[in-house]
């Protein structure tokens, strides 16, 4: 995954500085598709001179060379997502993680039979919402510990 980084930044004529690096790396680490604010606090504990500026410029750099796609979480804030191939997401309305899912079966939704009027379809990417495995594990011993108290 490393060398996809290395190779995309070579072809876009960016250097490949450390921070760089460690920013992408993070960002591969850590696949719950992570914000700026997340990164930077992550990466801050090995650049503790970082700024949050400089974070967001280089998640910039990254999208506009084809490294990361974009997109908004149900929070609002804007997400970075390694994976740039055609895939759908999980969301989870607790912890706001986001897990890639890919299927057939969402790949080929009918689009076209729907009324989208004058609307030029480019792709479609399926959000769907619920509860992660980690919330509901949690939300069961929070239960266990209120019956046993
Ligand atoms: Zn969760
Ligand atoms: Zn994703």
């Amino acid at each position: 995954m490393i060398d996809r980084f290395i190779q995309i930044c070579k072809e876009a004529n960016l250097n490949i500085t450390p921070q760089r690096i460690v920013i992408y790396k993070e960002l591969l680490n850590h696949h719950e598709h992570p914000d700026a604010e997340t990164i930077y606090r992550r990466v801050k504990e090995q650049f503790p001179t970082i700024s949050l500026a400089t974070i967001y410029k280089t998640l910039d750099t990254f999208v506009k060379i084809g490294l990361l796609s974009p997109f908004r979480s149900g929070a609002g804030t804007t997400r970075y997502d390694t994976n740039i191939e055609h895939h759908h997401h999980l969301v989870c309305i607790h912890c706001d993680k986001v897990i890639d899912i890919s299927h057939d079966a969402l790949a080929n939704l009918p689009i076209e039979s729907l009324p989208l009027e004058d609307f030029q379809v480019i792709n479609h990417q399926v959000e769907i919402k619920g509860v992660c495995g980690d919330c509901q594990k949690k939300s069961k011993q929070t239960m266990k510990s209120q019956t046993t108290n």
